[in-house]
């Protein structure tokens, strides 16, 4: 007998994913995408405001689709301080479990972001890497020191929160919501006595959580947060603490925020802002954060030297460019973020093929903004993804605003 014909296909349960569904959607709109030249683009940087120079096609561009929103990855004082990191230590990072020994300058490192910050600060080499260490052990309780908590995650939590569903889900009971509901939120607090909220504090097809609500039902409820605000760091708060954190009175110890700083805050990496520092041993050590690194040398370099433009007028100048930078857009251009204040636009258009053509033309015209399709928005409302930002002058975003307007025109009339 056949062998292929008796073998009963092996299949996981799908409960929290499903690549049998997703992967096939995806990646036929990638393809479109690729085979308009749209993808896998070689560069060299122009040193500032994000421009970019296509090697092959000598064509100069603007990054619209960089997360550095404030331009600090090209910042000098961070570039310098990654070389002067590296001649310093004279190694690259000591590959190792770094809760064990850890260079001095990433003590320095730990130290200055925590006083920075006014709160404990946990570096670690990426944020997805804090999210797969921290939630498991908050979901069996390991944080709270009580028994398990339920774990409910916002329907559009970033994907790096959403994959590890199937590991917290083997600890405790696992819940999604829809997005910013927070009357399904109110009823699971109501329903148990434990509980925790898996949230973006800005979200990457925009829009925000609804901060004041969650405060609300923490100081009701007891509601554990855990925000993940990587979009928002430096872009907004006096000291560049992000758009949860700037909302929030204190960070109490019922409330850990996980950010990037690899985006605005033009490093590499990531951190977590601890309202307790009762647990920093304990996750230091706890999943990715206890394997073979942390921020490498010269990121701690890098770190150091954005922090260096924290604490100078600069942010708050590059804060207020970006905000100026939104009101333009806001004001000429309709999106459905139009009035959010935050710097993530879509610009809907409808078919995928009309989105890869306007990003495409827009490229011609000297500016990357990637096309968004199924599955990153609904079916029929796809579009062109765009990032203000605060290294852009007035002028500048006015002729891509201009450019933007001719091309939909265009594409509008038959
Ligand atoms: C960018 C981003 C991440 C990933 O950050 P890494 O440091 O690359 O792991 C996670 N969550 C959100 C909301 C993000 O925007």
């Amino acid at each position: 007998m056949n062998q292929a014909n008796t073998e009963e296909i092996v299949m996981g349960p799908h409960r929290y994913r499903n690549n049998q569904k997703m992967i096939p959607g995806s990646e036929s709109a990638w393809k479109v995408a690729s085979e308009n030249g749209m993808m896998g683009i070689k560069v060299r940087s122009l040193g500032s405001q994000n421009r970019l120079l296509d090697i092959e096609r000598d064509h100069e561009f603007v990054n619209m689709c960089s997360c550095s929103y404030l331009g600090l990855n090209s910042h000098p004082l961070v570039i310098q301080g990654g070389i002067e990191a590296l001649k310093s230590e004279t190694i690259s990072g000591l590959a190792m479990a770094e809760c064990r020994i850890r260079l001095g300058s990433m003590f320095e490192l730990e130290e200055s972001l925590s006083e920075h910050f006014g709160v404990k600060v946990l570096p670690a080499v990426t944020c997805s890497a804090l999210t797969a260490a921290i939630l498991p052990v908050l979901g069996s309780g390991h944080i709270t020191n009580t028994d398990p908590l339920v774990v409910v995650f916002d329907k559009y939590a970033h994907f790096s929160m959403n994959f590890i569903k199937p590991i917290v889900a083997d600890e405790t009971l696992v819940l999604t919501c829809e997005h910013n509901d927070m009357n399904y939120l109110e009823d699971i607090c109501k329903k148990y006595s434990r509980v925790a909220y898996v949230c973006d504090g800005v979200y990457s097809v925009g829009g925000g959580a609804n901060i004041t609500a969650l405060l609300q039902l923490q100081e009701k409820y007891g509601l554990f947060l855990y925000i993940v605000d990587s979009h928002a760091l430096s872009t907004q708060g006096i000291k560049g603490e992000g758009y949860a954190m700037s909302r929030m009175p204190e960070l109490n110890e019922q409330t850990i925020i996980v950010a990037s700083i690899a985006k605005a805050f033009g490093s590499t990496g990531g951190i977590a802002m601890l309202g307790s520092d009762k647990h920093y041993d304990f996750l230091y050590r706890t999943g990715p954060l206890g394997w073979s690194q942390s921020l490498r040398t010269a990121s701690i370099g890098t770190t150091l030297g954005s922090l260096k433009v924290h604490k100078s007028p600069e942010l708050a100048k590059l804060q207020l460019q970006l905000k100026q930078n939104i009101e333009l857009f806001d004001s000429q251009i309709i999106t459905p973020q139009t009035g959010n204040g935050l710097h993530i636009k879509v610009v809907e258009v409808g078919e995928q093929e009309k989105a890869v053509y306007l990003s495409k033309a827009l490229y011609e015209q000297g500016f990357y903004c990637s096309a968004v399709f199924f599955p990153i928005v609904p079916k029929g409302k796809a579009g062109i993804r765009l990032m203000l930002r605060g290294d852009m002058p007035t002028q500048l975003v006015q002729k891509f605003i201009d450019t933007l307007k001719t091309l939909t025109t265009e594409m509008q009339t038959p």
